[in-house]
């Protein structure tokens, strides 16, 4: 990049700050804790719903077993899924939610993509790729729709978005009934993260 531009310094600061921002305290019930993985020369970035308890225990995103199935999905190992130089992370709302009454997370908190996303993905010149990982992330970037009908017609959204269904157990009764998702999109996107990763 050249001499005008955004460095490494300015992501850390705005890293740094996004940390330890406190803005939706008052609606979080474990407090923040805002989770995000960012590198000056990440080239795709996924975008998610909200870190699970598990991620706000160990600050570290997608360690359990929606992370394993998207490593799977995306034929990641540990070492590049977490080399913030390769793969950027930016959830719809960084910090844990907190649980709706009748169960399941609540949504990411609304302040948080408008607040940060404009300020950290300038800073990142070189993602190539969106992943839109379930229907929070997919509202967020491509407005009201069809998470099926997105995820089906993904090539529509290449280069620049992949749209995907979240990776949670949910998804393998979803998958079992959507056999062209194991058939044709996981192959594709396999091959859409080898290529930006590589060259
Ligand atoms: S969810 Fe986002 S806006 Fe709210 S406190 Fe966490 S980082 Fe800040």
């Amino acid at each position: 990049m050249g001499g005008g531009g955004p460095g490494p310094l300015d992501l850390k600061r705005a890293e740094t700050e996004a940390r330890a921002c406190t803005l939706c305290a008052p609606c979080l019930p474990l407090g923040p804790r805002p989770i995000l993985q960012v590198g000056t020369r990440a080239r795709l970035l996924i975008t998610s719903q909200a870190p699970g308890t598990k991620a706000h225990l160990s600050g570290i995103p997608f360690r359990d077993a929606s992370g394993i199935r998207l490593r799977d999905w995306l034929e990641l190992d540990e070492e590049v899924f977490y080399d913030p130089e390769r793969v950027a992370i930016l959830p719809t709302g960084f910090c844990y939610p907190g649980r709706l009454p009748r169960g399941g997370d609540a949504p990411p908190r609304p302040e948080c993509a408008p607040l940060w996303h404009p300020r950290l993905l300038p800073l990142m010149p070189e993602i190539r790729c969106r992943l839109l990982v379930g229907s929070y992330a997919q509202r967020l970037v491509l407005g009201p729709g069809s998470l099926a009908e997105r995820v089906r017609r993904h090539e529509d959204f290449l280069p620049h978005y992949f749209p995907l269904p979240h990776p949670s157990w949910r998804t393998l009764t979803w998958a079992a009934k959507n056999p062209w998702f194991e058939a044709e999109v996981i192959p594709r996107l396999r091959q859409v993260v080898r290529e930006i990763l590589a060259g």
